[in-house]
């Protein structure tokens, strides 16, 4: 049966837009989050891996600094992110902290998930709070962002994140629970869509540029951020928010619009790293490395006898066995001059050579595609 079902899902990013979680007073709707907050911790509890991307930094800040949103000038706007935002992961932190599941802010500019020399870095601090259990609680960061270099939305914020740290499904809790022909609040004759295999440009086309009140994302940025999730191998879902218990009514079965990806986030992930054409470098590996490697282990120093070429951290190097052939390739956690100072390295000595703490790996796992290998 068509539909989407949580549980083949381990790693979830779930964002939530400010029209569900800010009530009509402008404040946080406790109640809503308290429901939201008992089911991230039923996830959370059933071995699901979760990130929530919310809004509602803007809303709130307005609200407590007087600012008509409407008028307001863009610094007016990142002053009342900057009121909004404390208030915004204390609410969260607090609903989450009464089933004992920890949270932590994190705001992102576009640089830190666009830019792969930054990518790394936020992709690292996700990744270990992930291993850590805690919830992080994402927005993007409203007080430095300018119109030219902003997200703009969080529904592609949220796609972002979801491809950044390789999610297996992105759930889009919205006022409404799909994705339709037509605007369903203006057009008796719009026809739910269940389900989407290929994202057309008919679709962004049907999804117009429909805006609610509060939040600045529509149906429109919502198919835009399915198709960055879904070509990062996640799928993604538009469901109903405005609901007390929104991912125990979707895991029930809740009306939804899935749309499918068509792979893996790792299969993505690694046939973006085979076609990346800029390449800056060569690890040369000695035998050990070649296995541990072939075992999806990750490459550490030690297993690094030379480095060759003018990468940064975040670049792509090619990696070579020791008879001088190409293995695969991946992206430079150092640049070249560290990966010279460290080739042949014992890990745990890494911060005496470069002289300040650094990352234990030369190429994470994730990062890395075997060429004519299976792993
Ligand atoms: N980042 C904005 C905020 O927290 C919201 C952006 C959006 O509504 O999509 O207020």
């Amino acid at each position: 049966m068509a539909g989407f079902v949580v549980d083949d899902h381990r790693r979830l990013v779930i964002k939530v837009g400010s029209s569900l979680l800010i009530g009509d007073d402008g404040h946080v709707d406790r109640t809503w989050l308290a429901g939201l907050a008992a089911d991230v911790a039923q996830l959370h509890g059933d071995s699901h891996e979760l990130l929530i991307v919310s809004s509602g930094a803007i809303a709130i800040g307005s609200n407590v600094l007087g600012i008509n949103k409407r008028r307001a000038k863009l610094e007016d706007l990142q002053a009342a992110a900057a009121a909004g935002q404390v208030q915004l992961a204390h609410a969260y932190s607090e609903a989450l902290a009464e089933y004992k599941v920890t949270t932590a802010q994190v705001l992102l500019t576009p640089e830190d998930t666009e830019n792969r020399h930054r990518f790394l870095n936020a992709r690292g601090t996700l990744g270990r709070l992930i291993e850590r259990s805690v919830v992080p609680v994402i927005n993007e960061n409203d007080t430095v962002a300018t119109e030219e270099i902003r997200y703009g939305d969080n529904d592609r914020l949220a796609a972002r994140v979801a491809q950044l740290v390789m999610a297996d499904a992105l759930i889009l809790l919205s006022d409404v629970d799909g994705f339709y022909t037509a605007d369903p609040a203006s057009d008796v004759a719009a026809e739910h869509i269940p389900e989407v295999f290929a994202i057309t440009q008919e679709m962004l086309c049907m999804a117009g540029e429909t805006r609610s009140d509060i939040g600045s994302g529509g149906m429109a940025t919502k198919v835009q951020a399915a198709r960055i999730a879904t070509h990062a191998g996640c799928s993604t879902v538009i469901a109903n928010g405005v609901v007390d218990r929104p991912l125990s009514t979707l895991a029930a079965g809740g009306r939804c619009t899935l749309f499918r990806a068509a792979g893996t986030p790792a299969a993505a992930r690694k046939q973006w790293l085979a076609g990346v054409l800029e390449v800056r470098g060569e690890l040369r590996l000695d035998d050990g490395a070649v296995s541990a490697l072939h075992s999806g282990n990750s490459l550490l120093p030690v297993g690094v006898v030379e480095a060759v070429g003018n990468f940064r951290r975040g670049d792509v190097v090619i990696l070579v066995d020791p008879r001088g052939n190409e293995l695969g390739r991946g992206l430079a956690e150092y640049s070249y001059e560290e990966a010279v100072q460290l080739a042949g390295c014992q890990s745990d000595k890494i911060e005496d050579v470069l002289g300040y703490r650094g990352r234990s790996v030369m190429v994470h796992r994730d990062e890395l595609v075997i060429f004519n290998s299976d792993s």
